[in-house]
């Protein structure tokens, strides 16, 4: 891969395309840093190579020009503390003060841009907008995994005019080689393990998986719509009643491929949508009346678990049951330590996605894994096997 190891970086001022979009609480103070912490590497990298660095960035997806809220001053006083050195700041990514203050950078120097999104022409991917950010620097890096599934102004345009200065930075190159190993190169049995809420959004996924995979596990809500597929009675439970069908065809396709796709045998029921209400265990295609299915049961827990572990790779996606109350979590937990378990037997598990990754998080098992993805929907698009600008932009340079 193009990436910062293969590039003299001595006296360049390297314009980095990060992503610290992070949430931020009413006083502004960070309350996840993952993406901050990510991108420090490629940072440190350049620092220590002996160029300067020129971060760029959105936050937030402010509407209609600057706002305080969005403004990228915010993160600074982390960003200062984790390098350990003063960071300049320009008020604005295009404007004269910005191009006075990158071009008078200095190696070891770090400066900071507003946020990108301030412009609408970004989101535009304005090829006139890029053009005034390529002057900012004489190398370009990106390192936005989060962002790299959007063809934007910063994140793939700009690469133009960069002939034979574009690279990857760490975090970009990490994702996409453990992604490729996983969609491209797995070894086998691999199974992906789908969870979550909806089986709409996850459609293309399961399509392009059943060509791949050896076994598919489908948990958490979206499993229910295959429970009804199949025949089953599944009281109140999650139903997305037009993808039925849908269901149907994925069942005949896993068949067709010679795709074992596990579906839970049995789940835990309760009979309202909350942590405390009374809760069974019943055959996942019999539900009673009334009830609803929230977690995936223990004879499930056993069946999935023993796939999982007989793996080689494994992507997760998406949470068995109703993790966020915690009368619902053991079918997660349970797959995240099976997940684990795997991995410390010599699989190579990816983990994507808000809640998955939510989880392996609270379960302090992220360690545990091979791999964290930090961009939820760069990483979906790439399992549907669309292309992601951010990277192919580089790779065709
Ligand atoms: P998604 O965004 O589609 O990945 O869905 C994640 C959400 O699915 C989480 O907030 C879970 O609480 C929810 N979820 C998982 N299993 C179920 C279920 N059986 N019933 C309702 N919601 C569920």
């Amino acid at each position: 891969m193009k990436n910062i190891d293969h590039y003299d970086l001595r006296g360049k001022r390297c314009l980095i395309r990060v992503d610290f979009n992070v949430p931020l609480d009413s006083d502004f103070t960070i309350t996840d840093d993952t993406r901050i912490r990510a991108a420090l590497p490629t940072i440190k990298k350049v620092l220590a190579a002996g160029g300067s660095v020129i971060l760029m960035s959105h936050l937030g997806r402010p509407k209609d020009g600057p706002v305080d809220k969005y403004s990228l001053r915010h993160i600074l006083p982390d960003l200062e503390k984790k390098l350990g050195l003063k960071v300049k700041f320009a008020n604005d990514c295009i404007d004269a003060q910005a191009i006075e203050l990158s071009s008078t950078l200095k190696p070891g120097e770090v400066l900071l841009l507003e946020n990108l999104r301030f412009y609408k022409e970004e989101e535009k991917g304005d090829e006139n907008f890029a053009k005034k950010l390529a002057l900012l620097g004489d190398v370009y890096i990106n390192d936005a995994f989060g962002t790299a599934h959007r063809a934007h102004a910063s994140t793939s345009i700009i690469v133009r005019f960069f002939p034979g200065a574009s690279l990857f930075g760490y975090l970009m190159q990490d994702e996409v080689m453990s992604l490729e190993k996983v969609v491209k190169h797995a070894d086998k049995p691999f199974t992906a393990v789908l969870g979550g809420a909806k089986v709409s959004g996850k459609i293309e996924i399961i399509n392009n998986l059943l060509d791949k995979v050896d076994n598919l596990i489908i948990g958490g809500g979206m499993a229910y719509t295959f429970a009804k597929a199949l025949g089953g009675t599944i009281g109140n439970s999650l139903i997305e009643e037009d993808l039925i069908e849908t269901a149907r065809e994925a069942m005949v396709k896993a068949k067709k491929n010679g795709v074992n796709l596990l579906i839970p045998i049995d789940t835990v029921i309760a009979n309202s949508f909350s942590n405390d209400a009374p809760k069974k265990t019943c055959k996942t295609n019999e539900i009673p009346d009334g009830w609803m299915g929230l977690d995936i049961g223990p004879e499930t827990i056993k069946s999935f678990a023993e796939t999982i572990k007989n793996s080689k790779t494994i992507l997760w996606n998406g949470p068995m049951g109703v993790f966020e109350f915690d009368n619902f979590a053991q079918g997660t937990i349970a797959i995240a330590h099976a997940i684990a378990d795997a991995t410390a037997l010599g699989a190579f598990s990816l983990v994507g996605g808000g809640d998955s990754v939510a989880a392996v998080n609270k379960y302090n098992l992220a360690d545990k894994v091979s791999y964290v993805s930090t961009g939820g929907g760069a990483m979906l698009e790439y399992i549907e096997g669309k292309d992601l600008p951010g990277v192919s932009a580089i790779l065709a340079t």
